[in-house]
This record gives C-alpha cells, sequence and structure tokens, in this order.
C-alpha cells in the first residue's frame, strides 16, 4: 500500500516570513525556501495535521492529500474492460 503524500500550497505573497509554521510542524518539516516561505523537507514525512494551515497568521498555507485512491480507480476502470 502506497503512504499517503500531501501537498503544500504557500501563498508567497502573504507570508511575511514570521516563522510560526516552521517552529510549530511537529515533523519538523518545513524549512524556509529561496523567498523565505515555507518548503516541504519531505511530502511523505508530513501528516496532514494542518498545524502549519491553522495557525499561519496570514492564511498563506495549504496542505491537502493526493488521492491514490483515484489512481487504484482507473486502474480497476482498466481492468473491467476485457
Ligand atoms: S506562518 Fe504563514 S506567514 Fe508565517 S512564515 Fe509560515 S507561511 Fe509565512
Ligand atoms: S501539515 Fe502538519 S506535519 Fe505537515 S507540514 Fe504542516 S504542520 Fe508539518
Amino acid at each position: 500500500m502506497s503512504k499517503a503524500k500531501f501537498n503544500l500550497k504557500v501563498y508567497s505573497e502573504r507570508c511575511k516570513d514570521c516563522g510560526i509554521c516552521f517552529e510549530f510542524c511537529p515533523k519538523n518539516n518545513l524549512k524556509p525556501g529561496k523567498d523565505g516561505a515555507p518548503e516541504m523537507i519531505d511530502p511523505e514525512a508530513c501528516t496532514g495535521c494542518k498545524l502549519c494551515e491553522y495557525l499561519c497568521p496570514d492564511f498563506a498555507i495549504q496542505v491537502w492529500k493526493d488521492k491514490p485512491e483515484e489512481k487504484e480507480e482507473q486502474k480497476e476502470k482498466g481492468k473491467s474492460s476485457r
């Protein structure tokens, strides 16, 4: 079974580089990118807790899960065609 991966979207125009998200990520999985806005270090290490999203005072972060189920569904469809 493949492990869920999480995506991080940062609206860097809203980010003021306050560092809250880096400090509070329980997995220590965020680092400042080139422009100071956060980047994920390892998408597989993210638990999807969304703490970074909830704590960002500027609503600059969004976290969402990839949906491996969709890929599985497509595979199933492929199998059913004879
Ligand atoms: S908490 Fe929000 S504003 Fe602060 S560094 Fe992270 S993304 Fe930027
Ligand atoms: S969702 Fe949670 S684990 Fe993932 S980067 Fe944000 S704070 Fe860290």
